[in-house]
């Protein structure tokens, strides 16, 4: 059987019980599921706000359209952000009409804050962290340049549901963290996210502009009596990123098993580790310490990738790559060859399956087969 890089893993009659209710109810869309879905995260993550949302992409362009209309940033002020993301995280950067900017990243493949502060000018805003696979990196040293130097600290979670840091939830400490509930992500759904601020007001701000800019919104307008319940106001242009309660049903299921998930991965992440672990061919992404990884991905580094990828297929095994440079992408070509840590782990890594569905044998089928293959690459 074919052993693929991740495969959701759907409690399907839970989910279809929660479906039902939305449908039985007569209501699918932004409200009830919604809501309790944003409760349940604040009460599992202990952030103090939520807002569901239809995806992850929505979170990071509404994040940015937020601070840069908030704090009146010009056109072209700048972004840092990595090369080593899925393109959501630098397109909301052009999106908002900003520029990105590349900072190279560490052995831990997020930023490096000694390139982040090489990359700081009088233009720069903000910054985009992205905890690869799950993993914090130096966020806490990107934290502290952020703070020293007034710049608004986002951070893109995609990757981190149920990723702890010293015993706490990570996102609390940045200006705004976005979560992918994106259906190979670890709390699976289909398409869905939740942008989380530190303060009420932009978190009611984000509510509305998430729905086209509308003050409030269909279900609290239904449960309201009385002659004016059709009646809202529009105070500024908004967008439409709000999440829905099909999707909702299905997270408040996934979230339900996503420690015991998460616990899982780290497993499968331990029995990878003994088997590779000791192969001078075979680079593997060091953790920090005090962080309590949700392991979305287990990568390692490997030299003729792209060959040892094909030569895994042959035995049915499925590898998939986070990421390619964003910079070598024609859309980013301005900013190529800036960052050499970047674009040597695009060439290098490689990310192993890692889902409910793997087992110990099969790590340890494919750490042999990983294992024979650069050894006969380094021989040829
Ligand atoms: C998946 C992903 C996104 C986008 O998430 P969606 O919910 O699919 O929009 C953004 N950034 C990173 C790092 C991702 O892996």
């Amino acid at each position: 059987m074919a052993i693929n890089l991740f495969t959701p893993n759907f409690r399907v009659d839970e989910c279809l019980e929660g479906i039902r209710e939305c449908l039985e109810k007569g209501w699918t869309g932004l409200g009830f599921k919604t809501l309790e879905i944003e409760k349940a995260w604040c009460d599992y993550t202990g952030l103090p706000y939520a807002h569901f949302l239809s995806s992850n992409t929505a979170g990071l362009h509404l994040a940015l359209h937020m601070f840069r209309t908030e704090k009146g940033w010009q056109e072209g002020d700048e972004v840092i952000s990595t090369p080593l993301t899925f393109v959501s995280t630098n397109h909301a950067i052009l999106q908002t009409g900003l520029t990105p900017v590349f900072a190279d990243v560490d052995d831990t493949l997020c930023i490096d804050p000694d390139d982040l502060l090489a990359k700081i000018t009088p233009r720069t805003r903000a910054v985009m962290f992205v905890g690869l696979g799950g993993n914090t990196g130096r966020y806490q040293d990107v934290l502290r340049i952020c703070r020293e130097r007034g710049l608004v600290l986002i951070l893109d979670a995609a990757h981190m549901a149920g990723t702890r840091s010293n015993g706490k939830h990570v996102g609390w400490d940045a200006d705004c963290t976005i979560f992918s509930f994106q259906a190979v992500k670890n709390l699976p759904t289909a398409d869905s996210g939740m942008i989380c601020f530190q303060d009420a007001e932009r978190d009611a701000r984000a509510r509305k502009l998430t729905w086209l800019g509308i003050n409030k919104d269909t279900y609290s307008r239904s449960m309201n009596q009385g002659a004016y319940k059709w009646m809202y106001e529009v105070e500024e242009l908004g967008f439409k990123y709000h999440g829905n309660s099909i999707m909702a049903a299905v997270a408040l299921v996934s979230l339900r098993y996503l420690d015991r998930d998460n616990a899982y991965r780290r497993q499968l992440a331990t029995w990878y580790e003994q088997h590779l672990s000791g192969d001078p061919a075979i680079g593997l992404i060091p953790m920090t310490s005090g962080c309590e990884s949700s392991r979305h991905l287990f990568q390692v580094r490997v030299a003729q990738r792209d060959q040892v990828l094909m030569a895994l297929n042959e035995f049915e095994i499925y590898p998939g790559v986070h990421y390619r440079d964003n910079t070598a992408y024609q859309l980013y070509r301005d900013s190529a060859n800036q960052c050499l840590n970047a674009a040597r782990a695009s060439d290098e890594v490689l990310s192993l399956p890692m889902h409910m569905n793997v087992t110990e044998q099969d790590v340890r089928f494919v750490a042999e087969k990983l294992k024979q293959i650069v050894r006969l690459h380094r021989k040829a």
